[in-house]
């Protein structure tokens, strides 16, 4: 999965990579990008880089 906004793609939501960036966004009051369900192939076409926590 990707957030549009996000750098990293993740296995999935359960990630603690992605849910400590979720609590930062929460703390400075960030409104959450949407999350999609992509493939490890359709989020590097995007130009996003593995999460080195669950990959
Ligand atoms: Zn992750």
């Amino acid at each position: 999965m990707v957030t549009r906004k996000g750098r990293l793609f993740h296995r999935d939501e359960n990630c603690p990579g992605y849910q400590q960036g979720v609590r930062i966004s929460i703390k400075r009051a960030r409104k959450l990008s949407p999350v999609e369900l992509v493939t490890a192939q359709q989020a590097k076409e995007r130009g996003k880089g593995c999460c080195s926590v669950c990959w």
